[in-house]
């Protein structure tokens, strides 16, 4: 079968937040929220905030088929399910857990003579502030 466009995952993106990093929606019905990213999606270029971006879903009672399941059938609980569904990396900005601002990101290096012992680090873009975040 040929391939489409769509089963093709887009080239992961390097995504400059983070699982644990603090984030503030700046657009859609969340704008303004902060939460937790408790998952990144690099493919999707997409983050998971906790609390954020909440939709219902209808889930219909099932029956729970275990192998080797005996007596009465049990039956998994349907109802409204709130989840958080994924939203797009680019409607968050990374909150400076320094000066506590939605910031953009920068990048800087460790210093060090050896090229290994360089490392890159993430930096508040606030000319005030300027200080490494993680
Ligand atoms: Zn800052």
């Amino acid at each position: 079968m040929p391939r489409t466009k769509a089963d093709t995952p887009a080239k992961p993106v390097k995504l400059r937040v983070r699982k644990g990093d603090i984030v503030e929606v700046i657009s859609g019905k969340d704008a303004g929220k902060r939460g937790e990213i408790i998952a990144a999606h690099p493919r999707e270029n997409k983050v998971t905030v906790k609390g954020l971006n909440i939709v219902i879903k209808h889930q219909k009672d099932r029956p729970n088929r275990k192998p080797g399941a005996t007596g009465p059938e049990q039956v998994i609980k349907g109802g409204r399910i709130e989840k958080e569904a994924p939203l797009y990396a680019s409607k968050v900005m990374l909150v400076c857990p320094n000066c506590q601002r939605p910031t953009r990101v920068g990048y800087a290096y460790k210093e060090g003579t050896e090229k290994l012992s360089r490392r890159k680090y993430r930096v508040c873009k606030h000319p005030d502030c300027g200080k490494p975040i993680d």
